[in-house]
């Protein structure tokens, strides 16, 4: 097929994804000629969309909401952390097999360990939420080798599987309700969903101590409650931007064998929040 190589975000909905503007400065940076565009699929029709867009000479494409777990079954092959996480954000056609991989785990820890230069090595880390989000990021987040793991969540269940999934890596690993947590953590990720709705997570604020560095998934024009929270109790706090970036970095990266600079993408789309 001529022409540039293509690329797409599907999801639902999807007209608000920052996925093409993205790639589109990464594409320029590194003197890429890609094209890339949002696609819409309908909720129940993942599958026929996407075998859609190879059948017309798709490259690849990043999956997010609600499909991540469609796109799991989907692919043919599995990257380990995609394994791990149960769930797959970037497709990647190569020899007529679709290899599925997921980079929202090493794009936290790119973002928290190189753009923030916060170090996980040695430190106790404190995760918020059992859902995709946080299963997708224990991997590499273990790999980092933190001093130890606790994952929390409202329904405690959830956590207590999650963590027993992990049982068998070096980090010790545990599980806990919010209401049961009574130490401070030197990191602390939320992962839920709850500042989606401007709600809190109802984390006990002892989690904060004045040295904590507080993570948030989510990303806004202002700082979400959850940082501010954090913030009054002398956290150093920081959005999830910089994850959507790092992530497509690697994404990229997997596509083109070349990674972008990111800084540059990060402070720019900053700007237009
Ligand atoms: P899921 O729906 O899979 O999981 C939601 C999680 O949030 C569950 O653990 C749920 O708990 C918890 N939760 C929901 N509402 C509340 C609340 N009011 N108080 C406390 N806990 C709550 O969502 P995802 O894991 O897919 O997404 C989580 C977040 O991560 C979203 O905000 C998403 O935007 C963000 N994200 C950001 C990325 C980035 O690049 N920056 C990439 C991927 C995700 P329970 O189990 O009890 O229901």
């Amino acid at each position: 097929m001529n022409g540039p190589d293509h690329y797409a975000v599907i999801g639902n909905p999807i007209a608000h994804s920052k996925s093409p503007q993205i790639h589109a400065r990464f594409a320029e940076q590194t003197g890429q000629q890609i094209r890339y565009e949002r696609l819409l699929a309908p909720v129940d029709a993942f599958e026929a969309t996407v075998k859609a867009f190879i059948a017309s000479g798709g490259s690849g494409a990043n999956v997010t909401v609600p499909f991540k777990l469609e796109a799991f079954r989907f692919a043919n092959e599995l990257s380990a952390r995609a394994r791990a996480a149960g769930a797959v954000n970037t497709l990647h056609v190569r020899d007529r097999q679709v290899f599925g991989d997921n980079t929202d785990g090493v794009g936290l820890v790119r973002d928290i360990v190189e753009a923030a230069g916060v170090q996980i090595s040695g430190k106790r880390l404190l995760l918020l939420g059992a859902g995709g989000a946080a299963r997708g990021v224990i991997l590499p987040l273990l790999a980092e080798s933190p001093a130890r793991l606790l994952i929390a969540n409202r329904t405690p269940e959830r956590a207590a599987e999650l963590a027993a999934q992990f049982s068998d890596q070096l980090v010790p690993i545990g599980a806990s309700s919010f209401a049961e947590l009574n130490e401070s953590f030197d990191v602390v990720i939320n992962a839920t969903s709850a500042s989606l709705s401007a709600e809190l997570p109802p984390v006990p604020v002892t989690v904060f101590g004045s040295n904590s560095f507080v993570y948030d998934m989510m990303y806004a024009a202002q700082p979400t409650p959850f940082m501010q929270l954090a913030s009054g109790y002398g956290a150093h706090v920081r959005d999830g931007l910089g994850m959507l970036v790092e992530q497509a970095a690697e994404s990229f990266h997997i596509w083109r064998g070349v990674r972008p600079q990111t800084a540059p993408v990060y402070a720019w789309l900053r700007s237009t929040l």
